[in-house]
């Protein structure tokens, strides 16, 4: 196994860290709809993709159907 030969002070751990943080992802407006979603996903709210419908969207589903 590899063994550091020097330790890595907490500066210079933290100033290597500075720069791995997660930017969010960016989302595009939906030309149907106008909700923003995912660049290449399919619309969360409309179900369209490449200004066609391609998932049929439901008003409501009732998960408490027969849950008695
Ligand atoms: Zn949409």
């Amino acid at each position: 196994m590899a063994v550091q030969q020097n330790k890595v002070s907490k500066a210079r751990r933290n100033k290597r860290r500075a720069h791995d943080a997660l930017s969010g992802a960016n989302a595009n407006e939906c030309p149907n709809c106008g909700e923003l979603k995912r660049p290449h996903h399919v619309c969360a709210s409309c179900g369209h993709y490449a200004e066609r419908d391609v998932v049929e969207m439901v008003e409501e589903v009732d998960l408490d159907e027969d849950a008695a």
